[in-house]
């Protein structure tokens, strides 16, 4: 038996307890060896604390080094500062993890897609360093830095080493930003070096992205600055049904937080209409993370025999209620 890990658990807005508390009840069917600690973060945890990422839920992370998070609202243009940059930031998440894969029973343009994009996630575009030079004119910087550049690299290619990938394609624009993704580049051809057993090439990101619309099946690991990985990665959920269907990781050297990619959908929250799968898979990925791959594995199969069994929530062409679906797959769980 391997030890119970205590998981931070974030149930999120909207939709969010719903799909957490379907997720919590098969990885309980499971008999997971994990324990949930719940904090509250977004509305409540605002309303209550003034604040949608409390100091508490930041130590509880900070002490479990581990969280499974459901999605929290932003309101746009006001208010708070999202709450999923502030968790990046505070444990310096550095990678983003999302593996693409069609799901069988569920409708998409593709077949044979099975990539994972690694993207960037601390710096680039995204670093929020913008200012007005005169009225009229603003310049926003692009920070791209030797450090994170390799560190990234370093990351997608341990990750295709132990995952048995057989190529990391980096993605960039240095034909034209030929200093800062010149920078990307020269880091992750020399990392390139270590792992003579990996693939390694690169692609101008627009081609990239006809490329992927035409034949995603010829893609395997791709990484990516902030920006480009930001678009491309919501692309490549688009070619096998959508953000509902991908599971999602933030990951650094002392912290993880898998998350589903969708948002709060406050259109059906409360109403058992919410489709637990991308938290579902983004459990399955943390237990994979955890080493648990037996497990993973198992839950993996009941998820896909009850997508099969034509058991589907209603964005995915089915009927079943959120509770139904959880059901279902906590009982083919337990038949294995
Ligand atoms: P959304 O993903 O919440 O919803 C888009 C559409 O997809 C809606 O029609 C919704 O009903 C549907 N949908 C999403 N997830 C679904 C699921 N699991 N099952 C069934 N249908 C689902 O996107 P939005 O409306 O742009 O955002 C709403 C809120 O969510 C915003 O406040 C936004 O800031 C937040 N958000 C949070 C995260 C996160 O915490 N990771 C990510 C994206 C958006």
């Amino acid at each position: 038996m391997s030890p119970t890990r205590t998981v931070t658990l974030i149930r999120g807005d909207g939709i969010g307890p719903e799909v957490a508390d379907a997720v919590v009840g098969i990885l309980e069917a499971a008999r997971a060896p994990l324990s949930f600690e719940e904090v509250v973060v977004g509305r409540e945890a605002e309303k209550r604390d003034g604040d949608p990422l409390p100091p508490a839920a930041l130590a509880a992370i900070r002490k479990t080094g581990l969280a499974l998070k459901g999605p929290v609202g932003t309101p746009i243009g006001k208010g708070f500062q999202s709450v999923n940059v502030r968790l990046r930031q505070s444990f310096e998440l550095y990678a983003n993890l999302r593996p693409v894969k069609n799901v069988p029973s569920v409708r998409s343009r593709f077949e044979g897609v099975d990539l994972v994009v690694v993207r960037e996630n601390t710096e680039d575009l995204y670093s929020g360093l913008e200012h007005i030079v005169v009225p009229g004119v603003v310049e926003s910087l692009k920070i791209i830095t030797e450090v994170a550049s390799t560190r990234i690299a370093r990351f997608a290619f341990e990750y295709a080493r132990a995952n048995g990938r057989r190529r990391v394609t980096a993605i960039h624009k240095a034909n034209i930003m030929k200093l800062s993704d010149g920078l990307f580049l020269d880091c992750f051809r020399k990392v390139a070096e270590d792992y003579p057993d990996v693939g390694a090439d690169d692609r101008i990101v627009d081609a990239a992205c006809m490329k992927l619309v035409m034949e995603p099946e010829t893609f395997d690991v791709l990484l990516l600055e902030n920006l480009y990985g930001d678009i491309v990665s919501d692309l490549a959920a688009g070619l096998v049904g959508g953000l509902g269907v991908v599971p999602g990781a933030n990951l650094g050297a002392n912290a993880a937080i898998f998350e589903a990619v969708h948002g709060t959908a406050p259109d059906i929250a409360g109403q058992d209409k919410a489709n637990p799968m991308a938290l579902l898979m983004s459990a399955i990925l943390m237990l994979r993370h955890l080493d648990l791959v037996e497990l993973a594995n198992q839950i993996d199969a009941a998820l896909l025999a009850t997508l099969r069994a034509g058991i589907k929530t209603p964005d995915i062409g089915g009927v079943a209620g959120t509770k139904e679906f959880a059901r279902a797959v906590a009982e083919r769980i337990q038949q294995a």
